[in-house]
């Protein structure tokens, strides 16, 4: 099985053939300034490295009685399945509850969707996340190496999800009654607050609609954002 270092290499493989692919075939303009725009999700992703960094670090300890091996194939599927389902939860309360929702927004406030939108997050957001991630790794008798995996898959998905990147429709939406595609997660960022309320899967597309809340894939938006700038979601 992969190590922690090729996982890694795997995100960063995975996030320089997307910007290759995003200046080389691009689905949209761009509508606000790019330099501004990238150094403030440049400065986000250090701030977000950092603290995942210590935070793995943390977990690793936290977690140090599980094997340290990687373990059997279908427990590392139970893990990565319980942790989506986390992270659906948790986006899911994010937009429910004003207080998580004042974090949460700032992702939501680009007007621009590409790669660097997923690192557009909110770093106190961490600090109820990560709890939520160790709890759940801990009941599923998970060690870091698991998690750093599903991390690993979730930032390779979110990334291609943010991609301005123009994709053939058929394969897309083959791909979404499994994974989230950039059709599915663009009706998460429209200014309508119906759609804005849906769509909240992180890697697997099903949670959406086992729970509910799925809006189907609607190809060519443009426009993304908050309606009012400020407002709610709901
Ligand atoms: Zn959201």
């Amino acid at each position: 099985m992969m190590d922690e270092l090729t996982t890694d290499r795997l995100v960063y493989a995975t996030l320089a053939v997307l910007l290759v692919a995003e200046a080389t075939w691009p689905a949209r303009g761009e509508t606000s300034s790019m330099p501004r725009r990238w150094c403030f999700h440049a400065a986000l992703f250090v701030l977000a490295l950092g603290i995942g960094t210590l935070g793995y670090r943390l977990m690793a300890l936290v977690l140090s009685d599980t094997p340290i091996a990687p373990p059997r194939l279908w427990h590392v599927v139970v893990v990565v399945l319980a942790l989506d389902l986390t992270a659906y939860a948790t986006h899911v309360l994010a937009h429910r509850y004003k207080f998580l929702w004042r974090f949460h927004r700032l992702h939501h406030a680009d007007e621009t969707l590409d790669v660097s939108t997923t690192f557009r997050q909110h770093p106190v957001q961490q600090l109820w996340l990560m709890p939520c991630v160790v709890v759940v790794a801990a009941v599923c008798g998970a060690n870091a190496w698991e998690v750093g995996l599903y991390v690993a898959l979730q930032l390779c998905v979110q990334a291609l999800a943010h991609a301005n990147l123009w994709l053939p429709a058929a394969p897309m939406t083959a791909l979404g009654w499994v994974f989230i595609t950039p059709e599915l997660h663009q009706a998460h960022h429209s200014p309508e607050p119906h759609e804005a309320n849906s769509n909240y899967g992180e890697v697997f597309s099903f949670w959406d609609r086992i729970f509910g809340t799925r809006t189907p894939p609607m190809p060519n938006r443009q426009i993304f954002g908050l309606n009012p700038p400020t407002g709610t979601p709901g």
